[in-house]
C-alpha cells in the first residue's frame, strides 16, 4: 500500500516540476514515507530519521518530511519529536505536497493531515518507482472502516472509499501497453470495493472481471481479502479466468472463536474454514496465505494452541506473523489490558512461525515434478547463471537462464525446494 502511495507521491512531485534525486546525498528533500501498524514499523522510521541528521549536517539545504500514516497518527508532535522533520504530510493531503515544500523552502515548519471521504487520486497515474517494468501495483480503494479492535488504519487512512473502475481497468490497459505483464489490484478489504448506486453498483467480482479481460497475457492478483466478505461469486470470476492468479491471502488473526470476538473480526473460526472450502473447491490449486496476531489482549494458552491447530487444518503457503503491538487510539488500548508478557507473546509468535516453516516446506516438496506456467521478472540474486520468476500460487521459482527473457512466459519443472523457493528447469 505504501509504495503504491509512494508512486502517486511521486506523480504529484513531478507534475509540480521537481526530480528524483540521484542518491539521498544529492536531494534538497527526503520524504519518508511511513506505516502506523505496530510499533517497531514506527521505531525503524524513527531511527532512520535520525541517521538523515549527519546527512543534514554536511547539506544544510536539506529538508526532511514525513508522509503516510505515522504522520497522520502524530501529526506537529512528530516534529517536536523529532527536531529535523519539517513537515508532515497525511495519505489524504498529497496533492497539498507541492505547496507544503514551498512553504518549507521559505523557512516554515507545516503539517498537511485532514483526511477525506473522497479521495483516491483516481486521475493521477503513479510514477512507476524502482519498478522492474514487469509487475506493478494499482490502488483501487483506501481507508477502512472494519476497526479490528487492535488496528490503527482506520484512524490514520480514514474511511472506506472505492475509486471509479474506468480508471482502473484504464490503468491496468496502460500498463500491459507498456509491457507490464502483471498487476496486484490494492486496498484493506478489496472484497468490499463498490462504485456506483442503487441498481448500477460495480462490486469486486466485476471489476476482477473487466481488469482481467485487459488481456489474458496479463496477470491479475490483488490483496487483502477480508474472510468475512470472500463471496462464491468472486471465487466464481477466478476460476473463469485463467489471467487472475491462484492465491488469496486471507488474514486469520487467530484461530480462537473468543479471541476473533475480541478482535472484532466478525466471523468465526467455522466461516473462517468453509471459505477455505469453497475456495479449494471452485479453485484446487489455489495457494492461501494469512496474517496471524500472538498475544492479542487475554489470549490464554488454549486460545493459542487453537491457532496452531487451525494452521495445521489450513496449511498456508505463506503467513505474515506478529506479536500484538498496543496501538493508541485503538477499542483494544482503551479498553483490554495489553496483559501478555513480552516474552510469552515471543514463544507464542515462534511457535506459529516454527509450525509454519515446516509447513510450507512440506507443501513445497509436493511440488516437486510439477509443471508451472512461469511470467520470470529477472536474475536471481544468487547467480547471474539462473533467472527467477512467479508461478500463478505466487510462490518463487530459480532455474537455469537457458534462452528465457525477462517480462516472458516460460514453462518451468519442479525439481527441488527449500520452505521459501522452488528450484526448477526450463521445459521446452
Ligand atoms: N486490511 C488487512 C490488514 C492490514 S494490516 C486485513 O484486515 O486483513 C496487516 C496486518 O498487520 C494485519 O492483518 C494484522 O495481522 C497485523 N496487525 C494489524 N494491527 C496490528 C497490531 N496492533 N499488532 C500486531 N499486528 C497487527
Ligand atoms: Fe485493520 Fe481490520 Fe481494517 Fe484490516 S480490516 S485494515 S486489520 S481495521
Amino acid at each position: 500500500m505504501n509504495f503504491a502511495d509512494s508512486e502517486v507521491v511521486g506523480a504529484i512531485l513531478t507534475g509540480a516540476g521537481y526530480g528524483l534525486a540521484p542518491s539521498v546525498e544529492e536531494a534538497d528533500f527526503v520524504l519518508v514515507n511511513t506505516c502506523a501498524i505496530r510499533d517497531n514499523a514506527e521505531q525503524r522510521v524513527r531511527h532512520r530519521v535520525r541517521e538523515l541528521r549527519a546527512l543534514q549536517g554536511r547539506n544544510k539545504r536539506l529538508r526532511i518530511g514525513i508522509l503516510g500514516c505515522m504522520a497522520e497518527r502524530l501529526q506537529s508532535r512528530l516534529m517536536a519529536e523529532e527536531e529535523n522533520v519539517s513537515f508532515v504530510c497525511g495519505p489524504d493531503a498529497y496533492r497539498r505536497l507541492p505547496q507544503l515544500l514551498t512553504q518549507v523552502r521559505e523557512g516554515q515548519h507545516a503539517a498537511e493531515v485532514d483526511l477525506s471521504t473522497t479521495e483516491t487520486y483516481a486521475d493521477i497515474e503513479p510514477v512507476r518507482l524502482a519498478s522492474n517494468g514487469i509487475s506493478a501495483y494499482i490502488s483501487i480503494m483506501r481507508g477502512c472502516q472494519n476497526y479490528c479492535s487492535y488496528c490503527v488504519v482506520p484512524y490514520t487512512r480514514g474511511r472506506e472509499r472505492s475509486r471509479d473502475p474506468e480508471t482502473i481497468v484504464a490503468e491496468a490497459r496502460s500498463l500491459f501497453e507498456k509491457g507490464y505483464r502483471e498487476v496486484t489490484l490494492l486496498g484493506q478489504n478489496v472484497n468490499s470495493y463498490s462504485w456506483g448506486v442503487q441498481d448500477n453498483i460495480v462490486g469486486f467480482p466485476e471489476l476482477m472481471d473487466r481488469v482481467a479481460s485487459v488481456d489474458p497475457r496479463l496477470r491479475v492478483r490483488f490483496a487483502t481479502s477480508h474472510p468475512k466478505d470472500l463471496s462464491d461469486e468472486l471465487l466464481a470470476v477466478m476460476a473463469r479466468h485463467e489471467n487472475i492468479c491462484r492465491c488469496i491471502h486471507l488474514p486469520v488473526q487467530s484461530g480462537s472463536n473468543r479471541m476473533l470476538k475480541a478482535m472484532n473480526r466478525k466471523y468465526t473460526v467455522e466461516w473462517y474454514l468453509d471459505r477455505v472450502a469453497a475456495i479449494r473447491r471452485y479453485l484446487p490449486d489455489c495457494s492461501i496465505t494469512t496474517d496471524v496476531i500472538a498475544g492479542f489482549c487475554g489470549e490464554t494458552e488454549e486460545d493459542h494452541q487453537a491457532t496452531l491447530e487451525l494452521f495445521r487444518k489450513v496449511r498456508y503457503d505463506y503467513a505474515y506473523m506478529f506479536k500484538y503491538s498496543e496501538r493508541e487510539g485503538t477499542y483494544a488500548q482503551r479498553h483490554m489490558p495489553d496483559d501478555i508478557a513480552d516474552e510469552e507473546k515471543t514463544r507464542r509468535l515462534n511457535e506459529i512461525i516454527a509450525l509454519q516453516g515446516q509447513i510450507a516446506l512440506e507443501n513445497n516438496r509436493e511440488e516437486v515434478g510439477r509443471e508451472y506456467e512461469v511470467l520470470v521478472e529477472g536474475e536471481s540474486h544468487r547467480s547471474k547463471e539462473r533467472l527467477f520468476g512467479r508461478n500463478s500460487q505466487n510462490k518463487v521459482l530459480v532455474f537455469d537462464r537457458g534462452d528465457a527473457a525477462p517480462g516472458t512466459y516460460r514453462r518451468v519443472r519442479v525439481t527441488d525446494c527449500t520452505a521459501a523457493t522452488l528450484l526448477g528447469e526450463l521445459v521446452g
